[in-house]
């Protein structure tokens, strides 16, 4: 029986109500009357049900269709502005128990050199990073509790957080690793991580148990109700995922709108963010081999539903995916990115990329300066802020300063200080240029005086050698 407040995987995404909700979607999805009433619903900005987000992304009207995608960006430009966060993987190790058929540190994969960063390495990676300009890092790890165990991820974020090199610094770390205990979720976050991010790769059970026939990441419902537990332990910055390709993209939309349900419902706080990855070729694995990939239009329209639908939840692309497609969805809703990554381990201290230990593919395999000087000329503010967690504005805090209005008071300015600071210290010439150009226009739409005085004496100290200024 479906009920979203139960801590029970199989109650809160209900096989049943996602069937019926798809089946209620074909049902209205020529009904305009339905259409127009759900697109007025989600200009109040206060999102969809998963009912009425699923009837939106079955529509397939051309003239609603543009609607959808015309508020999806009104309501990205409202509350996230035109900041876009920053980010790198930081891949530990390779190690992985798991046999899941996508990923090639599946641990039948022979072919892939298994690795293991020892802390000397992290070092030298996470000096790497910072020599790159990067604030803010995702950690990535496959299950081994023999070789990863929970003890060499919280010794390896404390390294990461102590390496201060020239003007770097790590400032905030979040957590892709496998799902863990109450216990463990509580040391991750007395460690001061960020945000914990696990994909749920398909909601679809039967699905999940094939493609995942071996090791502990078998169990569907350990591995759903991992952010109750992460929640349990402290945490509440929690990142949902699809891996899209793997089931029917509209059975796992509705699906991961029902894990965001279910996350309000049950701790009064919904995800902070949601990723979107599509299975790409690596090592050992061939996506053609899953029949249930989508087109680029595709991919665009269900960010755009998402954003509708969720509208206080960041939005997350990687390298995944090519310049022209990450442009696209970061019109539509996408809030962070990550830049410059390798997805091997050890991979950034490499001169070339290298391909032995890689998770996947990578699309867009420019600089982090290169991303940073493109975001700009298209619009975008690069931010590489860390405030909110180091201020305290986690969970439902965050989500009142995106209420309150008060982004353009807070984020904004740290957008451009931080923005400054990687000017300084990183970018090349031409980038510093038209950095210096954007930050001058944006001081000028900080609304409160104060606040806008502060920042532009802000800006003079970095200028002058000072850093890690925030609101
Ligand atoms: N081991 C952790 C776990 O069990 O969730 C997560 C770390 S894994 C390095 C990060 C994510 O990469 C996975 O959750 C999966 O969605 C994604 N991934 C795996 N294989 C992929 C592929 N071939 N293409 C794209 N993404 C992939």
């Amino acid at each position: 029986m479906y009920n979203p407040k139960s801590l029970k995987a199989e109650e809160f995404i209900d096989n049943q109500e996602v069937l019926d909700t798809l089946a209620y979607a074909e049902e209205c999805k020529d009904n305009m009357e339905v259409i127009d009433s759900i697109i007025e619903k989600a200009k109040l900005r206060k999102g969809l049900t998963h009912r009425e987000a699923s009837v939106l992304l079955a529509c397939e009207n051309p003239e609603k269709i543009k609607e959808i995608y015309d508020l999806a960006e009104q309501i990205k430009k409202d509350f996230y502005g035109n900041r876009i966060v920053m980010f790198a993987p930081l891949y530990l190790s390779n190690y992985c128990v798991n046999g899941c058929v996508y990923c090639p540190y599946h641990h039948q994969n022979c072919n892939i050199q298994r690795k293991k960063l020892t802390q000397e390495e992290i070092k030298k990676e996470v000096i790497a990073l910072q020599d790159m300009g990067h604030k803010r890092l995702a950690l990535e790890c496959g299950e081994d509790p023999v070789n990863n165990p929970i003890d060499y991820v919280l010794e390896s974020i404390k390294t990461i957080y102590s390496i201060k090199h020239k003007n770097g610094a790590i400032r905030r770390v979040n957590v892709n690793i496998a799902a863990t205990t109450v216990e463990n979720y509580r040391k991750l976050k007395d460690a001061g991580i960020g945000t914990y991010i696990l994909f749920q790769e398909t909601y679809h059970k039967e699905s999940y148990l094939k493609l995942h026939p071996t090791g502990p990441k078998h169990d569907y419902a350990y591995h759903t109700e991992a952010m109750d537990r992460a929640m349990e332990g402290g945490i509440d910055d929690v990142g949902l995922g699809v891996l899209f390709g793997l089931e029917l993209y509209k059975y796992e939309f509705a699906a991961l709108l029902m894990h965001a349900e279910h996350l309000e419902a049950a701790w009064g706080v919904g995800p902070h963010t949601i990723s979107v990855p599509r299975i790409k070729k690596a090592d050992d694995i061939d996506p053609s081999a899953f029949d249930n990939s989508i087109s680029d239009e595709t991919f665009c329209k269900i960010a755009a539903c998402i954003r509708v639908a969720v509208p206080y939840t960041g939005m997350i692309i990687s390298t995944r995916e090519s310049e022209e497609v990450r442009a696209e969805i970061i019109r539509l809703g996408v809030s962070q990115i990550s830049g410059a990554s390798r997805t091997s381990v050890g991979g950034y201290t490499e001169e070339e990329r290298p391909h032995d230990t890689e998770q996947f593919d990578v699309s867009d395999q420019r600089t982090l300066d290169e991303v940073v000087r493109w975001l700009m000329e298209t619009g975008y503010i690069p931010s590489f802020c860390t405030a909110c967690y180091r201020e305290g504005r986690t969970g439902d805090r965050f989500m009142e300063l995106c209420k309150s209005g008060q982004i353009l008071n807070c984020c904004h300015p740290n957008a451009l200080m931080t923005l400054k600071e990687f000017l300084m210290d990183y970018a090349t010439e031409e980038t510093v240029k038209i950095g210096e150009k954007l930050i001058a226009e944006e001081i000028e739409k900080i609304p409160n005086p104060r606040v806008k005085e502060i920042a532009i004496n802000n800006l003079s100290s970095i200028k002058n050698g000072s850093r890690d200024f925030r609101f």
